[in-house]
């Protein structure tokens, strides 16, 4: 090996360095630590969650709600999707991204980026529906993010990927009026994780030309995560 690139190792190593990043490749993340994760078991600890916050009433949307929608998915996925809010098909349903955004992001999911859909895990920062898929307010996604952090710290998931401004902002603390351009293209470090944001299906669905941008988001997630580009998105 090059001397040079072996006393630059020595000189990381002496500075308490034990993982390489080389810019422009990023490589699969590693396993969150053990800190991160619930120490019983994830299914149990999400489950334990869910009986504790379904009867939620912090905010007004308890009161319009038909369903708490907590969330769903692999308790052990490296991938965790965070959405905004459900709409009407989820809160018939009780289920995240059941509906036409739902089988979009289902697209997304097995076609574009080759895993199973139960094999993320999907979440959203509000659990209960604004009504007329409303933005949601500030103070009812401070009322609800508890949740959704202990969601994160139980699964320990190695990506998340944000979809939309209101899981971005709300994941990055950025100002309200923080435009999603300005969140997409890189990753930031939450809870363990390497987070990145892209495009709501939603809105991939009324602008279908905004979905080459959200493939070039999505291959960079795969491409962090280890995954294939299959040809037709190279
Ligand atoms: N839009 C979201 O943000 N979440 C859902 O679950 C459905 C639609």
């Amino acid at each position: 090996m090059n001397p040079l690139v072996v006393s630059y190792l020595r000189q990381q190593k002496e500075l308490g360095f034990r993982t390489l990043y080389i810019p422009g490749q990023p490589g699969p993340a590693p396993r969150n630590e053990p800190e991160t994760r619930a120490p019983e078991g994830r299914a149990e600890a999400l489950a334990g969650l869910y009986e504790e916050s379904k009867g939620c009433r912090l905010c007004g949307l308890s009161g319009t709600r038909k369903q708490y929608v907590f969330g769903q998915g692999d308790p052990h996925a490296r991938l965790l999707f965070i959405g905004e809010a459900p709409g009407a098909d989820e809160d018939e349903q009780g289920l995240a991204f059941v509906g036409r955004a739902g089988q979009l992001l289902t697209k997304i999911i097995e076609n574009g980026m080759g895993l199973k859909r139960n094999e993320v895990y999907i979440a959203n920062v509000l659990k209960c529906r604004p009504p007329g898929n409303r933005e949601p307010l500030p103070e009812e996604r401070e009322k609800c993010t508890p949740v959704l952090l202990e969601q994160i710290r139980i699964i320990g998931p190695e990506f998340i990927c944000c979809l939309g401004r209101t899981a971005g902002r709300f994941l990055l603390k950025l100002p309200e009026t923080t435009p999603l351009g300005e969140m997409r293209r890189r990753f930031y470090e939450f809870m363990g994780a390497r987070a990145c944001v892209t495009y709501h299906p939603s809105a991939l669905l009324q602008h279908p030309e905004w979905k080459s941008g959200a493939w070039e988001d999505l291959k960079l997630l795969m491409k962090a995560m280890g995954l294939a580009i299959p040809a037709h998105f190279k």
